[in-house]
């Protein structure tokens, strides 16, 4: 599927843990072609399946890990998708909340996020 935008690459340290590796941060967006009256949330998990199945194709293996406080544990990771708006809906479930949680908070988000959006 050809994508709308495309921001630069963005490189960062890691967030939420000590590497030697740096990321490299980019923000994607979509134009997807969404019956009216669709439902946001299986429509929603949907794309997040085929974020996770590239996920997997480009070597990501194993599930997200958590401390015993319930936070999450970041590692080095060869590819992480996140999906951080889908158009003006608000999605809140067990496996996908939208708009992203923390992506107020993470300028390695949100300057490529601004640069699309803008
Ligand atoms: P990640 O480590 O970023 O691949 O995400 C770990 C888990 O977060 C996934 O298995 C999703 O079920 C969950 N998740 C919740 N909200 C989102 C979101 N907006 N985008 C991507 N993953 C999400």
């Amino acid at each position: 599927m050809p994508y709308k935008r495309v921001s630069s690459l963005l490189e960062t340290d890691p967030w939420g843990f000590e590497s030697q590796d740096k990321f490299m941060n980019a923000a994607v967006m979509y134009e997807l072609d969404l019956p009216k009256g669709y439902n946001p949330e299986a429509e929603g998990l949907m794309i997040l399946e085929i974020c996770k199945d590239i996920e997997r194709r480009l070597g990501r293996t194993g599930k997200p890990q958590y401390d015993e406080k319930g936070e999450r544990i970041y590692t080095d990771r060869p590819i992480d998708i996140d999906i951080l708006l889908f158009g003006d809906n608000k999605i809140d479930c067990d496996e996908l909340t939208v708009p992203h949680k923390l992506m107020y908070e993470r300028d390695f988000v949100m300057v490529p996020l601004n640069e699309i959006i803008n």
